[in-house]
């Protein structure tokens, strides 16, 4: 079979023809695959949708109980038939819950990671990498500029700059699924144990995080309203970046503003979003982490689906692997 046949992009994003499913669709589709809770990936208003238990659980917290009209759970390693066609789960590494999806079908198969990485992350299952004919890639960081460094030495970044300047609220932004956990269960794994401060926006997914064990410590809400800004005076205080453009923002204490993404790399991009601390802490795979997967799975072809595709699938080429861009459109990584 031709892999085309099995999988192939759509304006609607990856599409099975036999098992008649998308991946990941940006448009309301009748039978959805999910990789994993961000919004760029997991949109609400399908018809049936497949994903991990807590991808399933992260959907409704973000979207309401009508988040589509009929669900599925897939248990990592469970084989399941879809029209056909056996797709399985298994742990991508980027956020709980999420998972690369392998399509199989006459003897071929299909893995689509969905985003990955490959770095320790205690709040999600880690990447395992499955053998497959073709694997299908992100390259959000797929530029040979791209090293993440070690997340821990980023958060003492943080510990230095609360001791520099201690009458300093320390806001820092960080996205609302997957990121913010894994930030402030990093923080209590350098041994922070004072109270962490949360927008709102934050509740809900750190409340579901902890009733899946992950220990983020003692959270408290950041709400300057009911109390004492003094209060807030060298706290740590974690909310979604957009948030720092609101009034919210300008309540504390002289505000440092600090911003965890892989995107800090790029000095221009924290300059531009008036971050004061940047903190290089990401949730894929940097260019290394990108060539040692591949180099790990061998497959036979790499199909690169968004982020900066053509370096990849150039240097696919040099090491004798077919490699192509896919152009899919509307994956704009909400959690980088
Ligand atoms: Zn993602």
């Amino acid at each position: 079979m031709r892999p085309e046949a099995l999988l192939h992009p759509t304006p609607a994003g990856l599409f099975c023809p036999i098992g008649r499913f998308y991946v990941d669709p940006v448009r309301p589709v009748e039978r959805a695959l999910i990789t994993h809770g961000h919004s760029d990936h997991a949109r609400s208003g399908h018809g049936h949708v497949l994903a991990t238990r807590q991808t399933l659980d992260i959907m409704r917290i973000r979207y309401g109980e009508d988040f589509c009209n009929s669900e599925q759970a897939a248990e990592f390693g469970e084989k399941i038939d879809v029209n056909g066609v056996r797709v399985s789960f298994h742990p991508a590494g980027h956020v709980l819950g999420s998972a690369q999806i392998a399509i199989e079908r006459d003897g071929l198969r299909i893995v689509v990671s969905g985003d990955y990485k490959r770095g320790v992350d205690p709040t999600c299952a880690p990447f395992v990498p499955v053998a497959c004919d073709i694997f299908i890639t992100e390259a959000t960081f797929g530029l040979p500029v791209f090293h993440h460094p070690d997340p821990k030495e980023e958060v003492g970044k943080l510990f230095t700059s609360i001791e520099q300047f201690p009458e300093r609220s320390h806001l820092v932004g960080a996205y609302a699924l997957g990121k913010a956990q894994r930030v402030i269960r990093l923080i209590r794994d350098c041994g922070y144990d004072k109270p962490i401060f949360i927008h709102g926006a934050l509740a809900k997914l750190c409340d579901y995080y902890v009733s899946q064990g992950i220990d983020l410590g003692e959270i408290r809400p950041a709400t300057v309203e009911k109390s004492n800004p003094e209060a807030f005076k060298g706290a740590v205080i974690v909310g979604p970046p957009s948030a720092f453009q609101e009034r919210w923002a300008r309540r504390f204490n002289e505000p440092m503003i600090c911003f965890a993404s892989g995107w800090m790399m790029v000095r221009q991009r924290a300059k531009q979003g008036g971050v004061e601390l940047p903190l290089v802490i990401s949730d894929h795979c940097d260019w290394p982490e990108l060539l040692d997967t591949i180099n790990e799975i061998k497959p036979a072809e790499v199909w690169v689906t968004h982020g900066r595709e053509e370096a990849l699938v150039r240097w696919c080429e040099l090491q004798g692997i077919p490699a192509r861009p896919l152009h899919l459109v509307g994956y704009e990584d909400e959690g980088d």
